[in-house]
């Protein structure tokens, strides 16, 4: 039997705005099956975003379901991690007490030496090892969006939800983290559901690219990632890469009401 983590199930919803209602989803349906990484592209003010909050249980649809490991969602949940492009780590708290945080919360019985290795853990698998004593204002940006990405996952969430998270970085951290990524979840596999707007990222972390029509969105097109061998930055420069880039960036075109160029 194939499980689904995530299914979202013909979800509409409407934002309640002064001037009325702002469709913003309108009968999306999105299957993330376990362990699988689903990247999502879209128009700018499409409903990102608010997808991201629906599964997490943040907010209800007003109509159509979200489900995950075969629950219906009804409000948050603690086996969901998020991580956001502003890392909002604790200034208050070294590094590793901020990885710590959601292990207090989900985990409190857990003794503290046990929470403190598992933390150190992860700072190890993402070169952090040795700053866990920093404070997150000592730290660059791409090291404190290092230190999120292993605080949403210490507590072993079935899903990671992240919206735009590398979104602030220049271009040379971005594409650190990304291998970061994509080399924690060969170590440590998880779910995931990326929003991005960076096609070179999706096709680099996704198993399946999602493409979501303008407001109010909706499933316009998946792209099945092939990756051309391993998963390494180089491999974004092959032919194999540059199609995909090619058909995700005609599909933003029409998602965007853009007609892109004639093709031969
Ligand atoms: P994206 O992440 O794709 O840019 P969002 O999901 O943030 O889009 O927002 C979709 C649309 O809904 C935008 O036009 C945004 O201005 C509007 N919106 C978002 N949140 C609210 C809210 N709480 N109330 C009213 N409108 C909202
Ligand atoms: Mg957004």
């Amino acid at each position: 039997m194939t499980s689904n983590l995530i299914e979202i199930k013909r979800v509409t919803h409407a934002y309640k705005t002064p001037h009325g209602p702002l469709p913003v989803l309108e009968n999306l349906d999105v299957t993330v099956p376990e362990g699988e990484f689903c990247a999502v592209v879209g128009p700018s003010g499409c409903g990102k975003s608010t997808l991201t909050r629906l599964v997490a249980g943040l907010m209800k649809p007003d109509k159509g379901e979200v489900w995950l490991h075969g629950e219906l969602v009804k409000g948050p949940r603690k086996t969901v991690g998020m991580a956001f492009q502003n890392p909002v780590l604790l200034e208050w708290r070294t590094i590793l007490q901020n990885v710590i945080l959601p292990l207090e919360i989900v985990a409190p019985s857990m003794p503290k030496k046990d929470r403190e290795a598992r933390a150190l853990e992860l700072l190890a698998l993402v070169g952090l090892s040795g700053f866990e004593n920093k404070r997150p204002s000592e730290l660059s940006g791409g090291m404190r969006q290092r230190a999120s990405l292993c605080r949403a996952i210490v507590h072993k969430p079935d899903v990671l939800i992240m919206d735009e998270p590398f979104g602030a970085l220049d271009a040379f951290t971005r594409e650190d983290l990304w291998q970061t990524m994509h080399d924690l979840r060969e170590k440590e596999p998880f779910t995931c559901v990326l929003i991005t707007h960076d096609l070179r990222e999706s096709v680099f972390l996704g198993d399946q690219v999602i493409v979501l029509s303008g407001r109010p969105a909706t499933t316009q097109f998946i792209l099945d990632v092939k990756y051309p061998g391993e998963r390494v930055i180089d491999g974004l420069y092959t032919p194999e890469c540059s199609d995909m880039l090619h058909t995700l960036r005609e599909q933003i075109q029409i998602a965007q009401g853009r007609v892109p160029e004639a093709a031969e």
